[in-house]
């Protein structure tokens, strides 16, 4: 009798066990979401609902906490970066929880917190993709342009693609870095500086702002530029060791510092050129980033004489964006940000044309829990 009961007991305790383990394995997925479309170019996002995706092959289904909205969205907003489709729901800067696998889509598990980016995809055998270029692959696939993005409640992603957000990072604080942070960590690191180095950042606008916090991180000596006092005050907040007001003597007043062994351009405009080509030391790489509608003119002899190297940088690949995050891990990077509901996107949108925000702007979703 005692035996049976026993067996009896110890099945029960087995069964709880694994009722308990399927719950967390399990999560409620409704059939439809809130989601923002972009129905037509210069007009207002539509809130809709619409049905869930079901992840494909190799995609997991997302349920988005966070979601940054990003310069790029404007330009595709005003149909200057035409998508190939419209309606479309934008967002490249999305952070969430794993709720679903698709097929052979081994690499995360349910409950994971993954970071979505602006490259969705890319083909993998092409020379950029097999040396480190991916987001410069000729057939990558961009969210939120070419794909559905993440202003939405949930959205899938390719497994191999989506980012583990480490510890210490919360959702509001992770979403810019997967755009933002990432275009500024992968900046920085194509100067070439070592540790030590001077590093002379120019524009302390979003991207500047995190690249001054990631330069301190890697060990460089920076020097802030810009033509606004209020940023570069908080520059120096973040850790700047000097900061340079943009005009005629801010490169003499760069070179009188030490000179700079790598200059990184993060504003858009031309008015920067002049400034870097002044500054650097030789061999010197400046690296543009920022995308100034006007032409950078220079003497041939201003470059070649000093050997000096001019280099532009787009997004990131996986391994920067991995690099980023562990630096970061533990809340070391901090952005200015604007967090806004969801349900706002358009005011969102509405400041950031109109330049009325410093920093980002995180939409956050109602009724994600961190
Ligand atoms: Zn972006
Ligand atoms: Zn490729």
């Amino acid at each position: 009798m005692d035996y049976q009961s026993n067996v009896i007991d110890n099945c029960v305790v087995l069964l709880l066990g694994i009722l308990n383990d399927l719950k967390g394995m399990i999560m409620l997925i409704p059939k439809s979401m809130k989601a923002a479309l972009l129905k037509d170019y210069h007009r207002p996002l539509e809130l809709v609902d619409m049905p869930v995706p079901k992840p494909a092959e190799g995609e997991v289904l997302i349920q988005v906490e966070a979601s940054g909205l990003c310069f790029t969205d404007v330009h595709i907003w005003k149909g200057e970066h035409a998508p190939p489709t419209l309606p479309l729901i934008m967002g490249h800067e999305g952070i969430g929880l794993v709720v679903a696998l698709g097929l052979n889509a081994s690499r995360l598990k349910v409950g994971d917190r993954v970071g979505i980016g602006y490259v969705y995809g890319a083909c993998g055998h092409c020379r950029d993709c097999l040396t480190g270029g991916e987001n410069y692959c000729p057939h990558f696939d961009a969210t939120g342009y070419s794909v559905h993005g993440c202003f939405s409640e949930y959205v899938c992603v390719r497994d191999q693609w989506a980012n583990k957000i480490p510890h210490g990072i919360t959702p509001v604080e992770a979403a810019p870095l997967m755009c933002a942070g990432a275009a500024a960590y992968a900046s920085i690191k194509k100067t070439g500086v070592q540790v030590g180095d001077t590093v002379a950042i120019f524009g302390m606008g979003g991207l500047g702002q995190y690249a001054v916090q990631i330069s301190k991180l890697m060990g460089l000596r920076v020097i802030a530029v810009d033509i606004s006092t209020e940023k570069l005050v908080t520059a120096k907040e973040l850790g700047a060791d000097e900061t340079v007001t943009a005009g005629d003597k801010a490169g003499e007043r760069i070179i009188a510092l030490g000179g700079a062994h790598g200059c990184v351009n993060f504003a858009p405009v031309t008015s920067t050129w002049p400034i870097m080509l002044e500054a650097c030391n030789p061999r010197a790489r400046i690296v543009l980033t920022g995308v100034p509608a006007g032409e950078m003119a220079f003497y041939t002899y201003q470059v070649v004489e000093r050997g000096l190297t001019v280099v532009g940088s787009s997004a990131s690949n996986r391994q920067e964006m991995n690099e980023l995050l562990r630096l970061a891990a533990g809340g070391k990077v901090k952005g200015v940000i604007n967090e806004m509901p969801f349900d706002d996107i358009n005011t969102a949108l509405s400041e950031l044309i109109e330049g009325r925000v410093e920093g980002r702007i995180v939409l956050t979703m109602k009724g994600a829990d961190f």
